[in-house]
């Protein structure tokens, strides 16, 4: 009856049911076990009417015009460009630390030294990962490198990670990399923007065909069973293609033991003013158990008399009891992941896509183009 079983109805989910239904004209029956559609990037209105991310805030950029343009097909955009400030020494300044930050927070016969010695030792407009900073001879560079570490980086990371940043892969912190420029912009991504009725809109537009069907409120495991002797769906053999997008230890029952990850706690409060903060996104790196508050309005360009913002207070991922959010990139946690890897390999038809699935710490647009990718391969098959 169907021709494809899509377990997690995020991102990865979506797109590969999308495009086996109206492409390949299949029949795809997508498993969910929450009882909303979109995985972390949904969004809703709160009981105020103001536009919130369940799942944290979420902005979309990428460099990828087919995967702007693959999204373009459900959705049309609100351009926005996401801007960061971090409160650092009692002044708010902004993130990535570029040459206008070093000018907030040194004097300024120093904080010409710096920028020269930069754009001299370094480039101009040349994206420079702390901890690679941190490598620098040059007096002055390694003046800043610390300071940059200690007042942006060190506290944030632990409060986030619960580990330093050394001890994490160095991609993590390098998202987030210091920025020899003018540029005050988080993201410098050629497309930027947030659906412009919201992401839920958009996955509604994506998951709307004749062809989908979905199983919303069930685990997989209550309807399945996937292993090395064959997968069945309400105790049937099931010849039919699966696409996984949950975790990947949970596929195997732990096997080689919990990969984990990081979670979070929000705190959310709205105000009867229009807007509360100057930017959609305030780091607090150095006070507080929380490390950012996020003002949703701000991303979402909503017109609305009252404003919520949340705080994200990190945590430990603890099974059952709240979400895994993050992978925690680290040379052990690869190193299970691969073994892991090496069994799903061993399965009869089963592709692993997405955040939880691969255990890689994707943003959302490259979710997207590593679900076009997979729906390519299935092609050639
Ligand atoms: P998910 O969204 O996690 O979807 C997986 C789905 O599978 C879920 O709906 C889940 O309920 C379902 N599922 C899992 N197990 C089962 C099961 N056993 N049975 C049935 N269903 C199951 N990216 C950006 O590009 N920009 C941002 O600003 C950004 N901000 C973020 C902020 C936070 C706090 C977090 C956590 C992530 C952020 N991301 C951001 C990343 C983004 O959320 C992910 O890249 C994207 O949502 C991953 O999509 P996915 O489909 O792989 O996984
Ligand atoms: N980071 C930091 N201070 C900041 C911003 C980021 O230390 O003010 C580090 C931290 O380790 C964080 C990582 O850089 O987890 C990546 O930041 P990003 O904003 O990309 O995180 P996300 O939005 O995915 O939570």
């Amino acid at each position: 009856m169907f021709d494809t079983i899509v377990i997690g109805a995020g991102y990865a989910g979506l797109v590969l049911a999308e495009r086996l239904a109206s492409q390949q004209n299949e029949q795809v029956l997508v498993i969910e076990q929450r009882r909303h559609i979109g995985g972390n990037a949904y969004d809703r209105f709160d009981t105020n009417g103001v536009l919130i991310h369940e799942y944290g805030p979420h902005i979309f950029h990428t460099r990828s015009k087919e995967v702007w343009d693959y999204l373009s097909l459900f959705t049309n955009w609100h351009y926005y460009e996401h801007k960061v400030l971090a409160k650092v020494d009692g002044k708010e300044v902004p993130i990535p630390f570029n040459l206008n930050t070093i000018e907030e927070v040194f004097t300024p016969a120093l904080a010409h030294r710096m920028q020269q010695k930069l754009v001299d030792l370094l480039g101009y407009n040349v994206k420079v990962p702390i901890l690679k900073l941190k490598e620098q001879d040059d007096e002055d560079l390694k003046f800043l490198a610390n300071y940059v570490y200690e007042k942006v980086f060190l506290n944030y990371t632990l409060k986030q990670w619960g580990i330093g940043p050394e001890e994490l892969d160095p991609t993590v912190t390098a998202r987030v990399p210091v920025y020899i420029s003018r540029d005050d912009r988080y993201f410098q991504d050629e497309y930027q923007g947030l659906p412009k009725f919201g992401y839920t809109e958009m996955f509604k537009a994506m998951s709307d065909h004749p062809n989908i069907h979905m199983l919303m409120n069930t685990r997989y495991q209550d309807i399945m069973d996937i292993g090395e002797e064959g997968n069945r769906l309400f105790g049937q053999f099931f010849e039919g293609k699966i696409i996984y997008t949950g975790m990947i230890d949970e596929l195997f029952g732990f096997c080689f033991g919990e990969l984990p990850y990081r979670s979070l706690r929000f705190e959310y409060d709205t105000y009867d003013t229009e807007y509360k903060q100057s930017v959609g996104q305030l780091n607090s790196p150095n006070s507080y158990d929380f490390t950012r508050i996020t003002e949703f309005k701000h991303l979402t360009g909503q017109q609305h008399p009252k404003t919520t913002l949340a705080r994200e207070y990190p945590q430990a991922y603890r099974s059952g009891e709240n979400t895994a959010y993050y992978p925690i990139i680290a040379e052990e946690n690869q190193k299970r992941y691969k073994q892991y890897k090496k069994r799903a390999a061993t399965l009869h038809n089963v592709h692993l896509v997405g955040r939880l699935a691969e255990y890689k710490y994707y943003n959302m647009d490259a979710v997207v183009a590593t679900a076009l990718k997979l729906y390519a391969k299935l092609q050639h098959k």
